[in-house]
């Protein structure tokens, strides 16, 4: 399989490893567009957070949870955005299960929420449509 992830992984393709162990592995995103930026994957292969088995799941937001209080309690951070994007139209682009950990300081100047418009609903049937029972 093709998988840039599971190359990083298996050591095929370097990274700037922040921390692993049994089941996961976190490095930071070579985008470069916060002090920081992230990213939590499984060591087992799968898509994203639809297909992943709940073992491995349980495991990388485990991980996720302990960088988190790692950049803020040892780094000098205020905060965290954490983010996942499972599917091509949530706008996934790597299909290995990634969480992004974005740290954040108070007045950093980073906006990161993605949804700024807002749009004339009816939440009951909004809830109506998606609620499950
Ligand atoms: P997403 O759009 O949520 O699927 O995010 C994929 C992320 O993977 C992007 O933020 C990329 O910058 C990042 N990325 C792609 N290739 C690499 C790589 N070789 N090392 C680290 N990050 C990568
Ligand atoms: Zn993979």
């Amino acid at each position: 399989m093709d998988c840039i992830f599971c190359k990083i992984i298996k050591g095929e393709i370097p990274s700037y490893k922040i921390y692993e162990d049994e089941k996961t592995y976190a490095f930071l995103d070579i985008a470069c567009d916060s002090f920081g930026h992230t990213l939590v994957i499984p060591k087992k292969h799968c898509q994203n957070a639809l297909d992943c088995d709940d073992e491995y799941l349980q495991a990388t937001i485990t991980t996720v949870k302990k960088i988190a209080k790692h950049y803020v309690e040892n780094c000098g951070f205020d905060g965290v955005n954490i983010f996942n994007a499972s599917g091509e139209s949530a706008q996934q682009t790597v299909f290995h299960l990634h969480f992004h950990i974005i740290p954040r300081k108070k007045e950093d100047g980073v906006d990161i929420w993605p949804l700024k418009e807002k749009y004339d609903l009816d939440l009951k049937d909004v809830c109506d449509k998606l609620k499950l029972n």
